[in-house]
């Protein structure tokens, strides 16, 4: 990993770079300085014997020019050559001066034929070594002495310096490479440690720690990325509970959450919705709402939030939940990153029954005092008009004013009755009722009306089991359903009372009659206030269609439930079911 690193390559590069720049820039400079001052010591040592020969040269007879420089250059080492003005070789300590060419263009020559001393520094192809010529004017005698020496062991020097400064600096390079690479790898490797952290910030892990590092740059950086690792982990432990108690809200909620985005896709919903859509949860995210909702007006009406921004409030049925009406909140949700709508389905299909309940409730208490007033008010009116006069019927008048008026005040105690079973606070603390008790009571109330309808009535061992509840009101239930069984029964027919304990903690009382039975598309209907199955014969029986709603809420009051069952023709089963006290 280290290798492939490109801080890595990028220091070690540097290193090898710099490392060899300053190599050759050694090299160069000190070459350059050691041959620098190599030359100038030749120099002077040429000058300070031409200034010697110089002063020798005019006492040499041109003869013996020759074997003058030779002597000379067997003494000194440096190599004599006698040039007459005309460029001529007249003399040399090393060659013969008449195979020489003519010196007269060479440029230590020619400054010192304008009577300058004169200097140059040559390579000798032949003898492949570098050779300094200093010439010097000899005024008097009309010629220039030069003198050479060959610069090839300064080179040699120079070259024994320049290989001993390289095997230094390779050693010092291959060092410093050593260093350079050490240093690399270990801040590459800090700077990896660092990047692992940072990546396992970008996907939330936590888990990992940064080891103490030195109090450089990077330590610092390691140091600052710490303190934001914590801050973040608080920020997203601090959203995670923030998340959590969102869900578990919505989750909880009895109306239905809905966020949908631009193009009408669920961004997020909640149980109570799919619910109500018919759908399980969880909903694929950015699912088409169409695909869920076949409503396009809805569809349209929350898109009509999205481009105007106005909340809207509608009803809705929906098809899916058992044609439930819901009362939707739309609002548009505009979070900057992108807009949407939230949708809250509050499920008003309870308050709508209500107010149905409501509706039907007053129209069937109008309705039903209606009749017995009107009566009333009819015979009331004929005897007024002179039928108190008539013998014949003024009795059957008042009478029949007097039955009316025992009909509305049935009504009006039944729904008396009903009206304080509704009302929590009347509701008085519950007792311990013996089932015995209630039954006999029931059964002597209803014994009279039995008699006159020829309606035999018997009831089996009751035990000794007991109830938690209102005693009144039991009996109350049981009048209602014994009378009910007398009063659409048969003459010669019989009603009879049963009481069971269950295994569960329960115990049913039956109450079963060999009436005139009741429809079976009545029975879900025949406990609502004021339904009877068949109204005339009901009236003729002094009923006031609330007996049965009474039984309902008297028995749910005691925590019990009341079911039927019924053959057209053959009689009808009510069951009371209370837990047992
Ligand atoms: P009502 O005062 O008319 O008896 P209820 O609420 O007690 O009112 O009963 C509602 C209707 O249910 C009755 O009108 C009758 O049509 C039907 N019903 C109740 N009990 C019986 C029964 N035992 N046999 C046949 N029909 C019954």
């Amino acid at each position: 990993m280290t290798g492939q690193s490109p801080i890595f390559r990028k220091l070690l590069f540097s290193a090898v770079l710099l490392i060899g720049v300053t190599l050759l820039a050694v090299d160069f400079y000190l070459t350059r300085y050691m041959d620098g001052h190599e030359t100038a010591q030749a120099e002077r040592q040429l000058e300070a014997q031409g200034g010697i020969l110089i002063g020798e040269i005019g006492r040499i007879p041109p003869a013996e020019l020759e074997n003058w420089a030779r002597q000379i250059q067997q003494r000194v080492q440096t190599r004599i050559t006698i040039i007459a003005t005309s460029g001529k070789v007249l003399a040399d300590s090393q060659h013969d001066p008449e195979s020489m060419e003519n010196h007269a263009a060479r440029p230590e020559v020619v400054q010192a034929m304008s009577g300058q001393r004169g200097i140059a520094r040559r390579h000798s192809a032949t003898l492949d070594v570098d050779f300094l010529y200093l010439a010097l004017p000899a005024h008097a005698d009309g010629f220039v002495l030069r003198l050479a020496v060959p610069l090839g062991e300064m080179q040699t020097t120079i070259a024994e310096v320049r290989r001993r400064i390289m095997l230094a600096s390779l050693f010092a390079a291959a060092l410093s490479l050593v260093v350079a690479y050490l240093f690399a790898r270990a801040l590459s490797r800090r700077i990896g440690r660092i990047q692992v952290f940072a990546d396992g910030l970008l996907n939330a892990n936590f888990s990992k720690t940064l080891a103490p590092e030195p109090a450089d740059e990077l330590g610092m950086l390691a140091r600052s990325l710490s303190g934001v690792a914590d801050q973040l982990k608080n920020m997203l432990d601090a959203l995670r509970l923030e998340a959590s108690r969102r869900e578990a809200i919505l989750a909880s909620m009895l109306d239905g959450v809905l966020a949908v985005d631009s193009e009408m896709r669920v961004t997020f919903c909640n149980g109570a919705f799919a619910r109500a859509v018919g759908a399980s949860m969880p909903i694929a995210e950015r699912l088409p709402l169409l695909e869920l909702l076949h409503d396009p007006a809805f569809l349209g009406s929350l898109m009509r939030v999205l481009v105007t921004g106005e909340p809207i409030r509608q009803r809705l049925m929906l098809a899916h939940s058992a044609g439930r009406v819901f009362e939707v909140q739309a609002s548009p949700l505009d979070d900057r990153v992108r807009r949407g709508v939230i949708a809250i389905f509050h499920d008003i299909t309870e308050i709508e029954r209500l107010e149905r309940v409501r509706r039907d409730f007053v129209a069937n208490v109008s309705h039903e005092l209606r009749t017995p007033l009107a009566a009333i008010r009819g015979y009331a009116e004929t005897l007024l008009d002179g039928a108190l006069e008539d013998p014949g019927n003024n009795a059957k008048f008042v009478q029949v004013i007097h039955s009316q008026a025992v009909r509305l005040n049935n009504i009006a105690a039944d729904l008396l009755v009903l009206s304080e079973l509704e009302s929590e606070k009347a509701r008085p603390a519950p007792e311990r009722i013996s089932i015995r008790d209630a039954v006999e009571t029931a059964l002597r109330t209803v014994e009279s009306a039995a008699g006159v309808h020829d309606v035999r009535l018997s009831a089996g061992d009751c035990g000794d089991a007991a109830i938690a509840g209102n005693r009144i009101r039991l009996e109350q239930a049981l009048v209602n359903l014994l009378d009910n069984a007398v009063k659409f029964n048969k003459p010669g027919g019989e009603v009879r009372l049963d009481v069971a304990r269950s295994g569960d903690g329960k115990v049913a009382i039956t109450i079963r009659d060999t009436g005139s039975g009741i429809p079976e598309e009545d029975i879900p209907r025949i406990f609502e206030r004021f339904y009877r199955t068949d109204k005339a014969r009901s009236r003729a029986v002094g009923g006031t269609g609330l007996g049965l709603s009474i039984v309902r809420h008297v028995t749910e009051s005691m925590g019990g439930t009341v079911a039927v069952e019924s053959q057209l023709g053959s009689g009808s089963t009510f069951t009371l079911l209370f837990p047992e006290a």
